[in-house]
């Protein structure tokens, strides 16, 4: 069978910047990058410019070494080597969310080395009971709001702000349609594909991407018609905040024995779950979901959540076997989260392995064998 709108999804986010300067020279708009987690888009999208997830590149890191520590995550070192590398040069600015140290030194780098107008940091606050917190959220929205206003030209007004909802929600909706496709029909479509999916979200206006969906939706319709999934150990993947984990890793996991059935990772499921009410008042829709828990985030500080609970939630809901954690090397709130998710697991009984990912080097020969000891052992339970 053929998959055309697969292999689409899987083009462009093999190169999402031949994509992109394509898209420019096409639609003559602005690019904004957002880096990375929990930005509110819609606002970008309202004013009529294309907000696009910041990603990793496939090159190792060269000259970015220049002005980023190489202990510093993938994603930070490999954004400031592309920025220096003259590869971004069709982004026409930046929205960077306070997540973690090293996505706050940031903006003073890009200001130092690029000659774009909108860098915009926004302090999006940690969870904490207090009223305050929803002010200063609401608040940070609006500083946005003028930002962008002043780079398109363009007012937002409410009613463009619940229209750009409404289409971010039918993406949200979509993905997790396909989701649901592969939960009930286990190897249907592969960990590799799925990610190239939710990662040509991130990159493509919302409104094509939309297309582009039904159309994967209507070729996994037509695979599950024909039969014959991967069969192996339902697994869940978990973790890899901000940035792609290696295909190459996640093709690993599942010719082994294994079969990821869903997972809870930034290009994956964190970044639909949870859609936005449509209301009259779009700001607090975008503060209501922000202060959801849902999904936990190591990044907001949030004490009150149960991460591991959450992922045993979404183990029972697809009936997998085992965890697999993939910890972005370097990265703090994942790394400062880990030890307490570990504990969780191993007095739940739940068998776990935790994979370090790095940007440039990952010994898949290494991986591999603790894989298949892994495999071995859950196969026996
Ligand atoms: S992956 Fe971790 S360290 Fe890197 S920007 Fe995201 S939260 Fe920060």
């Amino acid at each position: 069978m053929k998959q055309r709108a697969l292999n689409q999804c899987m083009e462009i986010s093999g190169d999402p910047y031949g994509y992109l300067k394509k898209w420019k020279q096409n639609n003559n708009k602005k690019i904004i990058s957002c880096f990375a987690m929990n930005i509110p888009e819609e606002i970008i999208h309202a004013a009529g410019l294309l907000p696009v997830i910041a990603w990793r590149s496939n090159e190792s890191v060269s000259i970015g070494h220049s002005r980023v520590a190489s202990f510093n995550c993938g994603l930070t070192r490999s954004f400031i080597d592309d920025v220096l590398k003259e590869k971004l040069n069709f982004l026409d600015g930046v929205v960077i969310n306070r997540m973690c140290l090293q996505a706050q030194g940031i903006p003073f780098i890009l200001e130092q080395n690029t000659k774009w107008a909108n860098i915009i940091y926004m302090s999006l606050p940690a969870l904490y009971d207090s009223d305050c917190i929803h002010d200063f959220f609401k608040s940070e929205l609006d500083r946005l709001i003028i930002a962008m206003e002043k780079c398109s030209g363009n007012k937002i007004t409410t009613e463009k702000i619940i229209n750009s909802i409404e289409i971010y929600n039918h993406n949200r909706k979509l993905l997790s349609d396909i989701y649901e496709i592969r939960r009930n029909n286990i190897g249907i479509i592969s960990a590799r594909e799925i990610l190239s999916i939710v990662h040509s979200s991130m990159i493509m206006p919302k409104e094509e991407n939309n297309k582009l969906l039904l159309e994967v939706i209507e070729e996994l319709n037509l695979k599950v018609a024909e039969g014959n999934p991967k069969s192996g150990i339902p697994v869940v993947i978990y973790g890899s905040l901000c940035q792609t984990p290696h295909p190459e890793l996640l093709d690993l996991i599942e010719n082994i024995g294994m079969v990821v059935v869903d997972d809870d990772i930034f290009i994956g499921s964190r970044y639909f779950v949870n859609s936005l009410n449509v209301s009259d008042n779009p700001i607090e829709s975008m503060a209501n979901r922000y202060f959801s828990h849902i999904p936990p985030c190591p990044t907001k500080g949030d004490y009150k959540s149960n991460w591991s609970a959450y992922i045993s939630d979404i183990m029972n809901k697809n009936k997998a076997k085992a965890v697999i954690t993939l910890m972005i090397k370097y990265c703090p709130p994942h790394m400062c989260a880990y030890p307490d998710d570990q504990i969780t697991f191993e007095k739940k009984g739940i068998p776990e392995i935790m994979l370090e990912v790095e940007h440039e080097i990952i010994s898949l020969e290494q991986v591999r064998t603790r894989l298949q000891s892994f495999v071995e052992i859950i196969g026996g339970i």
